[in-house]
């Protein structure tokens, strides 16, 4: 796998609400401080604040901070297995994580279709902080034009919501989308697209063209701050070069 170096990477944060039965307060409580204090030692944590909110003491305010998802993630598997974590297992949670975890793991799906010799790049559709679909780059491995990671992506969440429209969805995605991309983003009423990296020639929604602002279209899909533009230009151009140093590129522009 051919990852980009870390300079470049963003931090992951997580922020919402835990939200405690008053039976259980006091031995939640309890559980709490061993858990800020072990979770502060971890390598991969920035920040990490558990408050009882100020109107309800039941319901705590959570801020956290890692430097990366590999970070996070290692987090999120030794709490699992914490006191803390068998404690409050069932406790309810109301947690949103930034875009950045999300594009994270849209470069993990660029990463496999780089496996497979296609161009690297990745996309996954959450809705309500759930991953409904993800995606990956396969048109010459599937013998498929349209199997983009977007396209890809989008089938999948469809089938799982036996929906073709995503209402309510955000795309993730490594790269700008090309024209058959934004256009299938529209048909399917994705609410909203972050992309890693601009795509200078063939990228439809800001470089070559600006689909998604069409006037005629009936829908519109809003345009996220971009995140890890450098990790995912990088991935594309450390594929184009390896390529070109094998002598293997063919004369098309990447997908
Ligand atoms: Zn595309």
């Amino acid at each position: 796998m051919n990852l980009p170096d870390k300079q470049s990477s963003e931090p992951v944060v997580l922020q919402g609400q835990i939200i405690v039965p008053a039976s259980r307060l006091s031995a939640v409580q309890e559980l709490l401080e061993a858990h800020i204090e072990l979770t502060r030692k971890e390598a991969g944590c920035l920040v990490f604040e558990v408050n009882p909110g100020e109107a309800d003491a039941c319901v705590f305010d959570v801020y956290e901070e890692f430097t990366d998802k590999a970070a996070f993630d290692t987090h999120q598997k030794r709490v699992q297995h914490s006191e803390w974590g068998r404690g409050t297992g069932d406790v309810v949670r109301n947690y949103q994580l930034s875009d950045s975890y999300y594009m994270y793991r849209a470069l993990e799906l660029a990463a496999e279709a780089e496996a497979l010799g296609e161009v690297p790049v990745g996309a996954l559709i959450v809705r309500a902080g759930e991953i409904i679909g993800e995606g990956y780059n396969q048109p010459i491995s599937q013998a498929d034009p349209s199997a983009h990671a977007e396209i890809n992506a989008m089938r999948h969440a469809a089938s799982k919501m036996q929906n073709y429209r995503l209402p309510g969805t955000t795309l993730y995605c490594t790269i700008e989308p090309c024209a058959m991309c934004a256009g299938a983003m529209v048909h399917a009423r994705i609410e909203r697209l972050v992309y890693g990296a601009p795509e200078p020639r063939a990228g439809a929604v800001e470089s070559a063209m600006a689909l998604l602002n069409a006037p005629h279209l009936n829908h519109r899909v809003q345009v996220g701050q971009s995140v890890l533009q450098a990790q995912c230009a990088q991935l594309i151009s450390q594929f184009f070069r390896h390529k070109r140093s094998q002598g293997t590129l063919e004369d098309r522009v990447p997908d």
